[in-house]
């Protein structure tokens, strides 16, 4: 199938789960672009995306660095872990950052908010599996993260990210996370990929986060 074909399907299955969920105002799209080959980044851009999620910074520059010239609407997402020494780069290229998970990231992030005069959206991480190889702040220490340690550096977060088990259902995961989303009054909540997006949204995801769904499979 063709990137536009995909698109519209994709589309469809949104406005599907939008009925079904009463909502109505759709969650933002984001199209996950990483590892995917220039020409179905070009049918993307043509078929008019222009909110993407990269998971790399290095590999984002590289792929949007020029393109950002070129549409000046362009909104890119940082979805992939985010080492600290790499804020200010993140910071330069990215409209939004969902990975914000600990202090250490806090302070590097607020130092690169400042010395570039720019504001990226930002959403803290939650690891709601508790999945020890995953990042995400625990839930038992968000009060604290949300409280304490992102008005210490200035940092007002949007909203909350996570990315459930991989080996389990998605729906709990996605309802604890609106839950303290709810709790701590953040609008925004990026939740849900390829396979479980119609759920995010039943669950009030505000961002879809949607890869090889769209493009096609990636290179590993
Ligand atoms: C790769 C990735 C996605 C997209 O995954 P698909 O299953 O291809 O839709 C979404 N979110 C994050 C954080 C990712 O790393």
């Amino acid at each position: 199938m063709s990137f536009s074909e995909n698109l519209a399907e994709i589309e469809a299955r949104i406005s599907k789960a939008c009925q079904k969920a009463e909502r109505e105002t759709a969650p933002e799209l984001v199209a996950v672009s990483k590892r995917q080959p220039d020409e179905r980044i070009e049918a993307a851009l043509a078929a008019g995306v222009r909110v993407f999620g990269e998971n790399r910074v290095q590999e984002a520059q590289e792929r949007w660095g020029e393109r950002r010239g070129q549409y000046s609407d362009l909104k890119l997402r940082l979805i992939g872990p985010l080492q600290s020494n790499k804020s200010e780069d993140a910071v330069a290229l990215f409209d939004a950052i969902d990975v914000l998970d600990r202090p250490k990231l806090a302070r590097t992030l607020a130092e690169a908010i400042q010395k570039l005069g720019k504001s990226p959206d930002i959403l803290v991480q939650v690891n709601t599996g508790e999945e020890p190889q995953k990042a995400g702040v625990l839930p038992a220490d968000l009060e604290t993260f949300i409280t304490k340690t992102c008005p210490e550096f200035g940092i007002t977060p949007k909203g909350l990210m996570c990315i459930p088990p991989a080996d389990e259902p998605a729906g709990p995961h996605f309802a604890l996370l609106a839950k303290l989303a709810n709790r701590y009054d953040l609008k925004e909540l990026s939740m849900g990929m390829s396979g479980d997006f119609e759920t995010a949204i039943l669950y009030g995801a505000t961002h879809i986060r949607v890869g090889s769904a769209l493009f096609g499979e990636r290179d590993s």
